[in-house]
């Protein structure tokens, strides 16, 4: 499904700042190659010209944990692999296997999710992983380092990249571009709503 210009603004602003989040900040390449610099998402909504589709990554939003699979186990000697050939045992992971490996990682995660009754969106992100993003509208209430902590364990506990507990790092935007494959980051699975703090 492609996206809109305006349809852009109108998913973030509904998902994100409806739940009282008014920090996310968005940059994007130029076609120079540069970077745009780090822009809150308020500020793009108020400007009435803004290139949507150029602003192709976001930070997580503290009402938000975004569980990142991108990496899977050598089926071999058990290490996390991020790349074709595993750097403990040296072996060579067919890149089809390789994909389709991180695919079912993903999907085995979020069958967990679902199982245990939680909402979230799950996304390909365009290039070769999954995001799974979760809201807890009251998680943004709690201090910054306690909020970080639980961002954390829940992360772990579904086995996703740790650094994405940091509001600080950048992701794909929903229904950006992937800056190095073309491909679009675009949903593939949804249980709607949002979480209860009580969840974490
Ligand atoms: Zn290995």
């Amino acid at each position: 499904m492609a996206r809109t210009k305006t349809k852009i603004p109108v998913t973030l602003h509904k998902t994100y700042n409806n739940l009282g989040h008014s920090k996310m900040l968005l940059t994007g390449q130029y076609p120079s190659g540069g970077w745009r610099k780090h822009t809150p998402f308020s500020k793009l909504m108020e400007q009435e010209h803004t290139h949507w589709e150029s602003w192709t990554e976001r930070t997580p939003a503290p009402c938000e944990i975004v569980l990142d699979y991108d990496r899977l186990y050598c089926c071999y000697c058990h290490k996390i692999i991020e790349e074709p050939t595993c750097p403990r045992c040296s072996r060579i992971h067919d890149y089809l296997e390789y994909r389709k490996g991180i695919r079912d990682f993903a999907m085995m995660q979020i069958r967990k999710l679902k199982k245990n009754g939680y909402s979230y969106r799950a996304w390909f992100t365009g290039s070769k992983g999954y995001h799974v993003h979760l809201l807890f509208p009251r998680l943004a209430l709690y201090p910054f380092f306690e909020r970080g902590r639980k961002k954390q364990e829940f992360i772990k506990r579904f086995h996703g990249e740790l650094n994405k507990y940091s509001e600080r790092v950048m992701i794909t935007r929903e229904g950006a571009v992937h800056r190095k494959t073309g491909a679009r980051k675009q949903l593939v699975d949804e249980v709607p709503g949002t979480n209860s703090i009580h969840r974490l």
